[in-house]
């Protein structure tokens, strides 16, 4: 999405950022699945592609022993990618098969991945199709291909399908974008509630009938930094957007719930009062797991988005040096509270070339490397400590009551190094 599209604050730009475009080390948009199904307790992921796509999100997700499972794999097989089937038709036999036998299924998302965008597979029309045909389940699309995404893309693009499905709503009210752990949720709406934010919504919502509505008085607070498409669809549905820190750490949680409650009138008193003592409790909590990472040097690979938000929370609250900050895209409209955060002698990358990364990364030595899966056990194998970068999508980390246990996510493969020295 371009900034220009963003009718929000002026964005504060960093002129030293340094752009690549060479080979990516990335996950694909199905990733996101694995959080997603979680989220819409009635929702059904069933994405159309091959066996690799499968396998994927089988060693992603594990397998749901106890529960129905909400997410599958229709397999196009060599028939369908030759054209010698029509796929369309076997579709339609699979989703028929699926509804009748889950009719507690209320959204299904077919998902189209690099097969099905390969042979050309309209979903768009299938979803269409099927929406009219199953009535009760709601049927839309969206692409997890990895073709040009980050695995982040993955929550952005099931979030952006729902937008036009939203009622319509003159009411002036928060709603929070993008998906959170439910006791993380909990913790906002009752701090909220203790500003007296009475007219608060979430997208997306626990269950598909719970789907929030959206208007020209809607105030729109990114939870997550990586809702483009979500944050351009919401907009064109008149939501505004709410300029803030995204609610990492006690700093960051503290100026997000300001953010939000501030749109809806709520005076700084109230605000304080509210925040002031999770606020202080959160601090002291993050200042005893920090400990271990005072005056540590750190260097983020681009994988999440998530990496300029976090790279302001380590710096600022855990005492870390940022060495580099990469990150798939920059959003500037959305990271503008953000940036100016950042440490001056950090370099800001957006994009990927992964060997020079790697070179640069090598010749650091940083005390801690933040990368994707693929990256992290040659590195640890070189010897250098690593963290996955998925593994801070799928943990509650959001909130005053999780900023310590963000720290501890940095600090835990540094003592697991130092032990293995002993
Ligand atoms: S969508 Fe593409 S990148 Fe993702 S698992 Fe399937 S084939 Fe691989």
């Amino acid at each position: 999405m371009s900034a220009a599209t963003q009718p929000c604050e002026k964005p504060v730009l960093r002129d030293n950022v340094l752009r690549e475009r060479g080979q990516r080390e990335v996950f694909c948009g199905l990733t996101g699945i694995v959080w997603m199904h979680r989220k819409i307790q009635d929702a059904f992921f069933l994405v159309v592609g091959s066996r690799t796509c499968a396998h994927l999100l089988q060693s992603a997700a594990g397998v749901m022993i106890f529960a129905e499972p909400r997410f599958a794999t229709a397999i196009l097989d060599e028939r369908d990618l030759a054209g010698l089937a029509d796929a369309q038709e076997e579709l339609d036999r699979n989703v028929a098969r699926l509804l009748e036998r889950r009719p507690d299924i209320r959204l299904l998302f077919l998902v189209g991945s690099c097969p099905s965008e390969v042979i050309k597979l309209d979903l768009g029309k299938a979803a269409q199709r099927l929406d009219r045909r199953f009535n009760g389940t709601r049927v839309l699309h969206y692409s997890g291909s990895g073709i040009e995404t980050t695995f982040t893309q993955g929550e952005d693009a099931p979030l952006a399908a729902l937008v036009p499905e939203m009622p319509a709503t003159d009411a002036h009210q928060l709603l929070v974008v993008g998906a959170l752990a439910e006791v993380v949720e909990d913790q906002f709406r009752r701090l909220f509630a203790a500003m007296g934010v009475g007219n608060l919504a979430f997208l997306p919502p626990r269950r598909a009938a719970e789907l929030p509505a959206v208007g020209p008085n809607t105030r729109m607070l990114l939870a997550q930094p990586f809702l483009n498409d979500t944050g351009r669809a919401l907009e064109a549905r008149g939501a505004r957007h709410v300029p803030a820190l995204f609610p990492l750490g006690a700093e960051g949680t503290t100026q997000w719930l300001r953010a939000g409650a501030e749109a809806m009138g709520v005076s700084p008193s109230r605000i304080r009062e509210a925040t002031a003592i999770p606020e202080a409790r959160a601090r002291a909590a993050v200042a005893a797991t920090a400990e271990r990472l005072q005056g540590r040097s750190i260097f983020f690979f681009p994988d999440s988005q998530l990496e300029v938000p976090l790279a302001r929370f380590v710096t600022r609250e855990c005492g870390m040096r940022a060495i580099e900050v990469g990150t798939p895209y920059l959003h500037r409209a959305h990271l503008a509270r953000e940036l100016p955060l950042l440490p001056e002698e950090a370099t800001l990358s957006e994009g990927q070339d992964v060997e020079r990364q790697l070179d640069r990364c090598r010749d650091a030595k940083p005390d801690l490397t933040v990368c994707g899966l693929g990256l992290a056990n040659p590195l640890e194998a070189e010897g250098m400590a690593t963290k996955w970068s998925i593994e801070l999508v799928f943990s509650p980390i959001q909130g005053y009551e999780q900023a310590a246990d963000l720290a501890g996510l940095f600090a835990r493969p540094l003592a697991r190094r130092e032990r293995l020295r002993v």
